[in-house]
């Protein structure tokens, strides 16, 4: 066949031989007759080691390929069955798909590079695939990245963070890098049992190594990394802590709301009704830091002081604990021996105790005012990762939400086929 080398071109096929290409007018795609080249026949598909003919499997097979223009295109190959000495009958090796799929690497390729970049609409529609599908590829390709690369290699500082995926009720333990921003490690779970096979993976010697882990307040992680990280300095997690007093301060919101709504009940007052309703409003200006707040947020804010003492004076107390982060090293820490007086006497229950707790963690929360570590950036790798665990949703079980995470979020993105 004369044309043999421009379909080899166009497919991008190495090791194969083009025995023929047809349009197949059932399925309305291109079929592409292939046989691997010599040297890559007979080898066992699970470890390509040599093997010996055993039978002919299950005849002829088809692999999706990349389509070419608008049509679909279908490599066609015959699939024998070799005797691997390790893992006995076994379908043969073929240079242009992984073992056991129905996709070809290129497409597999292609849709886990477009799993980390745009909608799950748009690689479905696009590459004419379920979900759950994109799924399993994004697992095998991730997989393959993980059996080339070390990625615990020169770890120094680490962040250990949970986060929550299925409604909440299921949880990973994720480890990122402080000094690339690179996702390195994550697995389901939130207990001791699981991060110690994260230091179990990275074993005594490089554990040695970890100058600084930084983590929420959670016991199981304290618990684990004392016993596996001798020399690491352990700080609290700004954003964490921040997001302690962001909790209170909604707690103080919903009592001033709850308060306000009473007042409806008994009074049955308009003034009082439009107070509470302005209130349930408010929360999002309540939340925000103040730089980021729209002009219409900073007439909430303006009306809270002037309407709501008790709420206002949550309010500074927790831009006050969020000042002592911006301010760092031993003007942060001054800042906070203020705040815990502040916070003793203010009279607000929900931060009352909030100054209990950060009384409780303050050497990890003086470490973290020592480090530097950039809070920003675990922010961001936690928030972009709570982003991913609602895509992944409808994927089949942790394992390609991870390979996803990993993806997107560590330093061995996929990459696209035939880019040099
Ligand atoms: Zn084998």
């Amino acid at each position: 066949m004369r044309n043999a080398s421009v379909w080899q071109r166009v497919l991008g096929l190495a090791r194969t031989v083009i025995e023929g290409v047809v349009f197949d007018e059932d399925a309305a795609a291109i079929v592409v007759s292939v046989r691997p080249r010599k040297g890559a026949r007979r080898r066992c598909g699970r470890c390509g080691r040599r093997a010996v003919w055993f039978d002919r499997g299950e005849g002829r097979r088809r692999w999706r390929g990349l389509d070419v223009g608008t049509v679909q295109v279908w490599l066609e190959a015959d699939a024998p069955r070799v005797n691997c000495r390790v893992h006995g009958p076994t379908v043969g090796q073929v240079p242009w798909a992984r073992h056991g799929v129905g996709h070809t690497r290129d497409f597999d390729e292609t849709v886990a590079w477009l799993a980390t970049q745009c909608s799950k609409t748009a690689v479905t529609e696009l590459m004419r695939i379920a979900w759950r599908t994109v799924g399993a590829i994004v697992a095998r390709v991730s997989a393959d990245i993980d059996a080339r690369v070390d990625r615990l290699a020169g770890l120094r500082r680490i962040g250990i963070d949970e986060i929550s995926y299925k409604r909440g009720h299921r949880y990973l333990t994720v480890v990122v890098d402080h000094d690339s921003g690179a996702l390195v490690w994550a697995a389901p779970g939130r207990d001791e049992a699981t991060l110690r096979r994260f230091f179990d993976q990275l074993g005594i010697e490089r554990a040695g190594q970890i100058t600084h882990v930084s983590a929420d307040a959670a016991e199981w992680i304290a618990t684990v990394v004392a016993e596996r990280c001798p020399n690491a300095i352990r700080c609290a997690d700004a954003f964490h802590v921040v997001a302690w007093a962001t909790d209170a301060l909604d707690e103080v919101r919903r009592q001033a709301w709850n308060e306000a709504r009473g007042a409806v009940d008994r009074r049955r007052a308009g003034r009082a009704s439009g107070h509470a309703r302005a209130l349930k409003r408010a929360r999002y200006a309540l939340w925000k830091n103040p730089e980021n707040l729209s002009h219409h947020q900073q007439h909430k804010l303006d009306w809270i002081a002037k309407t709501d003492p008790r709420l206002w004076r949550a309010y500074l107390l927790k831009e006050g604990l969020r000042t002592v982060f911006v301010l760092k090293g031993d003007a942060g820490k001054q800042a906070l021996d203020h705040w815990i007086l502040w916070a003793r006497r203010c009279r607000i229950e929900p931060f009352v105790a909030l100054q209990r707790r950060i009384v409780k963690h303050r050497a990890a929360i003086d470490a973290a005012l020592d480090s530097g570590l950039s809070n920003a950036l675990i922010e961001s790798t936690n928030t972009k990762i709570r982003l991913i665990t609602r895509v992944a949703f409808g994927f089949h079980g942790p394992q390609p939400l991870i390979a996803l995470a990993m993806l997107s979020l560590g330093a061995h993105p996929p990459v696209l086929p035939g880019r040099p």
